[in-house]
């Protein structure tokens, strides 16, 4: 079955006892049981509910893996992984990592004993440089955020391999419709489904899906025993959100395209971080293991100022200036002072995440709108 028939069909049946096409909102806590220990497969919500059921399924068949876990957060997701390690245990992860990714290794993990460090993927020799016996998971985020840069997921996997390590791979930016991690080799690929899989900025949720039944069974039993599940409305808008993601990814590919060599060739524009133009350091890379180049990208104002950067996005109308990513609606942030403020100035500004950084989230607008958007905030600075 194709990606874009999986999208609607992957792994998605008619509700078994209606024959409801789309399958109802089980909005229960509990089951009736007929004798202690006898019911129909679900016991108590946090550990099965029906809707949510549904929506892990379609995970699973949209990331071509065995298993799908759906959690109330993308956090909450990676909070489960983190809860497969004990004191000692070390993780090596991309440096431009998601600032809430990097919050939750370092001021709270840490703290119960994961050693976590972090490196430029861009060269994967930096990798094998930490690998100890300690090590336990590779974390990768491809393309990363905000900068854009391109991680070569198969080389990854080979230092993983060779040192028997668990390779996790955030996919929330790519989307299963650009690439695929678990056909390359990785054990686990997660998703914030709070931006592309959701796609109408209207939940916040998170997946993780896996080929392997003991690493699942592990991840249940997480799931369960800490309990940070969503709840099956959100279930529900999720799955209705996945039945578009491949037409929404195709125009968010087109619009990003357009708008990233607009601004490319705009007079007031000093960088485009963006994995489609052929002179970006990880063009080839982002060729090979993605389908197309999506329609995340970010940018800075020439002459660098902080002021400039936040004229602009100030004044754009059509980009709405927030957090997230994803939706349907085109966004515009300002990483230093937005997603990445968690993450202190000296190691921001290592990565490229200046003050005068912009990042967009290239909405399926009509893209002569959003050019003529970015064209008339453009002309305040
Ligand atoms: C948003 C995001 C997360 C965190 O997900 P939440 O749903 O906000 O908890 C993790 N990784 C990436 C790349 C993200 O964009």
């Amino acid at each position: 079955m194709q990606f874009n028939t999986k999208t609607i069909h992957g792994n998605q049946h008619h509700d078994a006892s209606t024959g409801a096409v789309m399958p109802p909102i089980y909005q229960t806590s509990t089951y009736a049981q007929t004798s202690p220990g006898v019911h129909k497969g679900y016991e108590y919500s946090r550990t099965g509910n029906p809707t949510r059921h549904a929506l892990e399924e379609a995970f699973a068949s949209l990331e071509n893996g065995n298993y799908g876990l759906a959690f109330g957060s993308g956090l909450a997701a990676i909070d489960a992984i983190l809860k497969l390690f004990v004191p000692g245990d070390e993780i090596i992860a991309t440096n431009d990592l998601y600032g809430g990714t990097y919050r939750l290794f370092t001021k709270v993990y840490e703290k119960f004993g994961l050693v976590f460090k972090f490196v430029d993927m861009q060269n994967t020799e930096n990798i094998s440089a930490q690998v100890t016996s300690n090590t336990k998971l590779i974390w990768v985020e491809t393309p990363t955020n905000p900068m854009m840069n391109i991680i070569d997921i198969e080389a990854v996997i080979q230092i993983a391999r060779q040192n028997k390590v668990l390779l996790a791979v955030d996919n929330t930016f790519a989307t299963p419709y650009l690439q695929l991690p678990l056909d390359m080799g990785a054990d686990i690929v997660m998703h914030s489904a709070t931006k592309y899989l959701g796609g109408h900025s209207d939940v916040v949720m998170g997946a993780l899906v896996v080929k392997d039944k003991e690493l699942a069974d592990k991840l249940y039993f997480l799931q369960n025993a800490s309990g940070a599940v969503c709840g099956p409305m959100d279930s529900f808008l999720v799955l209705r959100g996945l039945k578009t993601l491949h037409v929404r990814m195709q125009r968010h590919c087109e619009n990003g395209a357009q708008v990233a060599v607009y601004l490319k060739n705009h007079p007031k524009i000093d960088k485009v971080y963006w994995p489609g133009f052929e002179n970006h350091p990880n063009h080839e890379i982002a060729r090979r293991q993605m389908k197309d180049f999506g329609g995340m990208m970010s940018f800075t104002v020439k002459g660098n100022h902080k002021a400039d950067a936040i004229t602009v996005v100030e004044n754009l109308k059509l980009f709405t200036l927030a957090e997230s990513l994803g939706g349907v609606e085109s966004l515009c942030g300002h990483p230093a002072t937005m997603t990445h403020a968690s993450i202190p100035k000296e190691e921001r500004e290592k990565t490229g995440v200046t003050d005068s950084l912009i990042r967009l989230s290239v909405g399926i607008e009509d893209v002569g709108d959003l050019i003529e958007d970015l064209r008339l905030a453009l002309l305040h600075v």
